[in-house]
């Protein structure tokens, strides 16, 4: 029986679809001894235990259960999915308020009972809802980040590799700023083997279309509406992204994500959390990096933080 201060113990508050995707992903990929599950609806939360822990047999073993704040007291990772959902129509910078009001809530308890876990939000509006969190987390700030745009990074890699005909992850490729209207690709940094985009060439003889790289950029930034038209709601692949960071912060990988944390200063921006591609382990975010952007993108990451400051002063 191992120590329980040796074991990766997760948390997870909000099981719905977004959160009940990840807890079904971290048990197939075996990272965590316990997961605690956390819902307001406690029916819910105890409905998902039961099933993942039927499934138990077919992965490797640890504990999952249904909790309150006073499970989460060893956790080293905590994941947090609660909130409302973006309804059809709706833009991300609308759930503000609602969400808002509900991580008030959900952070002093947190605190109250683990001041050493690493925070990850997922949450929309998930810059300003990571930048709340970390503000009410206080000192070591470096502790709360949010998923940002790592799953709109992923779309991109994506359609890129559909492009080229090549394996999604030999693209390299980031959606960095707002997790929403205002964010954008860093183009000038893309490249494919170390090859920026306009000399590559792909396998399926693919090579630089400028046209068909700001469709494949419409479609990520609308990838979100296209699917929550069609089934109501996004939920798989942020799962597996909240895995990746997970697994970041867990094994200590040091792992270029674009996740969202407070800036103090990085690219001329303080006072809000943003999405940049950031260096995460077991500490949480380890570095913000320094790229050597373009003019013109610099501009336009510093308009999305303009954006999201914009919101954070409607609070
Ligand atoms: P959902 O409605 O299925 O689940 C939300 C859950 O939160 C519900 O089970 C609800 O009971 C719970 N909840 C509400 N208030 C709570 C509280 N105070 N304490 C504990 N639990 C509480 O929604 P979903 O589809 O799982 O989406 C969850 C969030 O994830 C939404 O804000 C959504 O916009 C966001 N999301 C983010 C990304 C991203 O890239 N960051 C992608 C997809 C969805």
């Amino acid at each position: 029986m191992i120590n329980r201060r040796e074991m990766n113990i997760v948390g997870l508050i909000g099981t719905g679809m977004v959160g009940a995707s990840f807890a079904y992903a971290l048990m197939q990929r075996g990272t965590a001894n316990e997961l605690v599950l956390i819902d307001a609806d406690a029916a819910r939360a105890e409905g998902e235990v039961m099933d993942l822990n039927h499934g138990l047999p077919f992965v490797q073993p640890m504990r999952i259960i249904a909790g309150g704040y006073a499970d989460l007291t060893d956790a080293d990772v905590i994941v947090i999915c609660a909130g409302i959902g973006q309804r059809p129509g709706q833009t991300r910078l609308e759930l503000l308020k609602t969400n808002a009001g509900i991580f008030r809530q959900i952070i002093p308890q947190i605190t109250a009972v683990n001041q050493d876990a690493i925070i990850v939000i997922a949450t929309n509006p998930v810059d300003i809802l990571t930048y709340i969190s970390a503000q009410i987390v206080g000192l070591n700030q470096a502790r709360v980040l949010g998923s940002g745009t790592v799953l709109d990074t992923a779309r991109l890699r994506y359609l890129l590799s559909q492009h080229y005909g090549i394996d999604s992850r030999s693209v390299h490729a980031y959606i960095v700023g707002e997790n929403g209207d205002s964010e954008l690709a860093l183009w000038s940094l893309a490249n494919i083997a170390g090859v920026r985009l306009p000399d590559f060439v792909g396998a399926n003889g693919q090579g630089y279309d400028q046209a068909a790289l700001h469709q494949i950029f419409d479609h990520t930034c609308n990838a979100a509406y296209e699917i929550i038209k069609r089934k109501k709601a996004t939920y798989y692949a942020i799962g597996l992204g909240l895995l990746a960071i997970v697994e970041a912060i867990i094994r200590d990988t040091h792992t270029v994500m674009t996740v969202s944390s407070p800036l103090s200063g990085e690219y001329g921006v303080d006072g809000l959390a943003i999405s940049m591609p950031a260096i995460v382990g077991r500490s949480g975010v380890e570095e913000v990096l320094d790229l050597p952007l373009s003019e013109a993108e610099l501009k336009a990451f510093q308009a999305s933080a303009q954006t999201l400051k914009e919101r954070l002063s409607e609070l």
